[in-house]
């Protein structure tokens, strides 16, 4: 088969989980938003999904991003969103492309986009990442820190506070996995009580390629996919490998 069809298809599966999701629970697939993320996967391929009218992308690394759409910057229609680490000084660079940023995770960093945006006379949305795993490796505010830094997001003018971010924890036990995501709806739920977040729009981006059934479950709007729609990542076939070597 060839590779348009198969990433049809494979986007074809992942509106068919996230119909069976909703059933599950009673949602309306309606409600969903399914984010592309991009990250080692060429224009070429993204192009094929954008084709069939998906225009929510995710980049993880700047660098990454402004290759691929340094020279399309004026697709209006086009949802930029970056979800991965923003180093402080990677600011400026972040903001030539991002429509949206939803791994604001700290204070200092709030600040220096919100300084930059402000100097530019514009707004940004953002969301918070928490990390709601517990785990040393990924980013993210602890979920305990996660209300003030919205709180101070909130007084800042440049930036618009949207929504809420995590990444599951990768395990097996669907019980640990789901903890995460209640986690993040819980804060949710508790900012919108605070009028940190608006009641009726807020987003609740979680769910990725292997746990978004869970996602979907405990309410996620938002779900950031990638291997289940471009394939695996590092070690596919050759084809494959060579068009990463290409990116990287
Ligand atoms: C890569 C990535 C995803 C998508 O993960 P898959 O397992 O490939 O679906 C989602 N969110 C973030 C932050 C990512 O970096």
């Amino acid at each position: 088969m060839d590779l348009e069809s198969d990433i049809r298809m494979n986007l074809q599966n992942i509106q068919e989980r996230i119909q069976r999701a909703c059933l599950q629970v009673g949602r309306d697939p309606a409600e969903i938003r399914l984010l592309l993320a991009t990250k080692t996967v060429p224009l070429s391929k993204i192009d094929i999904a954008i084709q069939e009218g998906y225009a929510l992308l995710g980049e993880n690394k700047v660098q990454e991003a402004l290759a691929k759409f340094g020279s399309r910057l004026d697709d209006a229609h086009i949802e930029r969103h970056f979800i991965g680490h923003v180093q402080t000084n990677k600011v400026n660079q972040v903001l030539r492309f991002a429509t949206c940023i939803q791994s604001v995770d700290r204070l200092k960093l709030a600040q220096k986009l919100d300084n930059r945006l402000r100097n530019e006379g514009r707004t940004l949305d953002v969301y918070v990442q928490v990390n709601t795993s517990q785990e040393e490796s990924k980013f993210g505010i602890t979920p305990d820190r996660a209300l003030s830094l919205m709180e101070a997001i909130n007084g800042m003018e440049g930036l618009n506070l949207k929504g809420l971010m995590t990444i599951g924890l990768f395990s097996r036990d669907a019980d640990k996995v789901r903890a995460c995501f209640q986690t993040l709806r819980m804060l949710k739920d508790e900012a919108v009580y605070a009028h940190l977040l608006d009641e009726e729009n807020y987003v609740l981006s979680m769910g990725m390629s292997h746990d978004l059934e869970i996602a979907i479950e405990e309410g996620a709007n938002l779900i950031r996919v990638g291997t289940a729609i471009f394939g695996k990542r590092k070690y596919d076939d050759t084809y494959y490998w060579n068009e990463n070597l290409d990116v990287q």
